[in-house]
């Protein structure tokens, strides 16, 4: 097998931790497989890069700190790299220009266009286990890029489907996927196996596992996914096709997120072309808008909500005062939004009535709601948010 092993900053956040890694690389190779390595920073490096950049500039040149951000993780390739040869394991720390990895010319936040698949290959016919430096590449100016924050999900994602890897693991400091926050629901479960829609929901709704663009390209690229802690030898969850996941439950996870605020504006001119005016302003202000509520018209005016989040509450008021679409327009930051999500609900009907029933039953009102094929989320005052998780937590027996 070719197996693709990425390890975050908190696994390799020592030499101690970077000796441990080393041995759970060698036991993969010992196995007989081909093995390569993407590594993070150590935790806390790229946030001090950062911070000392800042000491001299608040509007560093992108360029540079490219230079200096991809430093922190070929720090820890070149280390692992070391550490595997000490204990008779021949390997190659490569950066990204020398692994191949080509990406556009955003410096920051560049994206990767080609992986020249025959860099890594040739380390690897030579027996070498391969330790690539993850979060960046080369521009075609041969000029070095990174892949913005918690990029070397994506590094390793996209060697995985470059080198048609049988399997990439992601390991970090948890044991997988969750049915939701185990600190806010005790009884929560590891999932062994979830589609990568749902792992695309749950990580836009919060769940920090997997950084979004990875699962994306895991899922265009057809790469089976497994996150796992590197802490102990639990089973992680894997992230796969919906066809390779035999018994779809109706519902996976319940997620919520805090980071909500809800804009009300009533008495909006009912005419075509309102609704255009306020989210264009809404767009060009790069303000990300989620749900969106409007009632029926009455008297030539209607009401008109929208949720955005709450950090970027304060730029909304900015731009709803300029357009002045509204006499009234309401703020509400004590809002929080619970979602169930599952690919289960495209064949069952009733999924969202059951959620709808349980929250009642707590006496929590709906704010607002919104569908997909695979979600159902409800905003809610925030002092119900954690209530609200744990009771549809039961309703939809997650523990079970
Ligand atoms: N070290 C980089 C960061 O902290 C990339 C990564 O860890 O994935 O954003
Ligand atoms: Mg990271």
């Amino acid at each position: 097998m070719l197996v693709v092993q990425k390890y975050g900053g908190t696994s390799v956040g020592t030499l101690e931790r970077i000796e441990e890694v080393a041995k759970r690389v060698s036991k993969a190779k010992a196995s007989g497989n081909d093995v390569i390595v993407v590594v993070s920073a150590m935790s806390g490096e790229t946030n001090k890069l950062v911070s000392y950049a800042e000491h001299f500039s608040k509007t560093p040149q992108s360029r540079e700190m490219d230079m200096l951000l991809s430093s922190g993780e070929r720090v820890t390739s070149s280390l692992l790299a070391i550490a595997l040869s000490a204990m008779g394991f021949p390997a190659v720390a490569m950066s990204g220009r020398q692994a191949g990895i080509k990406t556009d010319k955003f410096h920051t936040k560049a994206r990767i266009e080609s992986i020249d698949r025959l860099c890594i290959e040739k380390e690897l016919n030579g027996g070498n286990i391969v330790i690539v430096a993850g979060f960046q590449g080369v521009t075609e100016l041969g000029e070095v890029s990174t892949l913005g924050r918690g990029g070397s999900d994506l590094s390793a994602v996209a060697i995985a489907g470059a080198l048609d890897a049988d399997l990439c693991e992601i390991y970090t400091d948890v044991d997988g996927v969750y049915t939701t926050d185990p600190r806010i629901e005790p009884k929560a479960k590891k999932l062994d196996k979830i589609s990568y829609d749902e792992m695309l929901e749950l990580a836009s709704l919060g769940a920090k596992v997997l950084q979004t663009r990875s699962v994306e390209m895991a899922k265009k690229l057809n790469v089976n996914l497994v996150t796992r802690s590197s802490f102990n030898d639990n089973e992680g969850t894997m992230i796969t096709k919906e066809e390779n996941i035999m018994e779809q439950p109706v519902v996976s996870g319940v997620a919520l997120d805090k980071n909500q605020a809800r804009v009300t504006l009533r008495k909006v001119v009912d005419k075509p072309g309102i609704a255009a005016i306020i989210f264009r302003k809404l767009a060009d202000e790069n303000i990300n808008v989620d749900m969106i509520i409007q009632n029926v018209g009455h008297d030539g005016t209607t009401n008109l909500g929208f949720t955005v989040p709450q950090n970027e509450l304060e730029r909304t008021r900015a731009a709803m005062e300029e357009i002045n679409a509204s006499q009234t327009v309401e703020y509400d930051s004590d809002v929080v939004k619970v979602s169930i999500v599952g690919v289960g609900m495209k064949s069952h009907s009733g999924v969202a009535c059951t959620a709808f029933d349980t929250l009642s039953k707590e006496g929590i009102n709906l704010e607002m709601i919104s569908t997909s094929e695979i979600k159902v989320s409800m905003v809610i005052a925030a002092k119900y948010g954690e209530l609200a998780v744990r009771a549809l937590h039961d309703a939809y027996e997650l523990d079970k």
